[in-house]
């Protein structure tokens, strides 16, 4: 059995279709450039695949998502397309232990917040400012490989607190706006066996799927959020029968009992 990380990336496709700019930007669709990136950056020790909104089942039907150890999710005009029963499918499989790697505002899709049990909302300003995006948690698996304490990219849509999440489990880059805005940029969660690492960047009509630092940090998401750990995922049932006799005593030696 190959010990490829199973990865699929998951994108609505729906702008790149539609806006000249963002397809200059993206000719394939920001999941191909993702998935060349990701191919680039660890070669054989992944296997990928792309899905998109208007596939069966959105691409997402039950086997695809079983033979996936990672998913990726790009979304934003087309959030309440998504089948529920799709978004059901993939919160089970994370439950499970499936990574998932939520992009830019994906932060409003279904699964995010479902997964969030927030509203997720946040204040957004498209006037392409720079950001700096602080590695605030420089020993984390996400941030190896750069080589900075923080790293730039020129234009971006701005996003800014208060972003609407629980509190994070591991918070490891934080956002500084022009705009004076700051932004939780890049979060880490766990839902049952599985990790979540939400990412900010990635706005569809800049190129920032192209800049170097944002691929390491998706490669190096990949490898963190795929399963690890146990094999065994306890699923609730009756335990009618405990597994071995229950101990009849645990008093080793009688006389410490007696009294003195
Ligand atoms: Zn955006």
């Amino acid at each position: 059995m190959s010990n490829r990380v199973r990865v699929t990336i998951w994108n609505e496709f729906v702008h790149e279709r539609l806006v000249p700019q963002v397809a200059a930007i993206y000719p394939q669709g920001i999941h191909a450039t993702i998935a060349a990136a990701l191919r680039e950056a660890l070669g054989d020790t992944v296997e990928l695949r792309t899905a998109t909104l208007d596939q069966p089942e959105h691409g997402l039907d039950p086997a695809t998502l079983d033979a996936t150890d990672v998913l990726l999710w790009w979304g934003h005009a087309a959030h309440d397309r998504v089948d529920d029963s799709v978004v059901e499918r993939v919160q089970r499989r994370v439950w499970e232990g499936m990574g998932l790697i939520a992009l830019h505002s994906a932060h409003n899709s279904k699964i995010f917040r479902r997964l969030m049990g927030t509203s997720c909302m946040l204040r957004w300003r498209e006037a392409g400012e720079r950001e700096r995006l602080w590695v605030v948690d420089p020993s984390h698996p996400i941030a190896e490989g750069l080589t900075s304490e923080f790293f730039e990219l020129r234009h971006t849509e701005m996003y800014g607190e208060f972003f609407d999440i629980p509190p994070p489990d591991e918070i490891i880059f934080i956002s500084w706006f022009e705009g004076g805005e700051v932004f939780r940029s890049g979060c880490t969660f766990r839902r049952g066996k599985g990790k979540i690492f939400y990412f900010r960047p990635g706005h569809e009509t800049f190129p920032i799927y192209h800049d170097p630092n944002v691929q390491r940090v998706l490669a190096n998401g990949v490898g963190w959020a795929a399963p690890s750990g146990a094999a065994y995922f306890g699923k609730g049932r009756n335990i009618a029968e405990p597994l071995s006799p229950i101990e009849s005593s645990h008093v080793v030696d009688p006389s410490l009992h007696k009294p003195k």
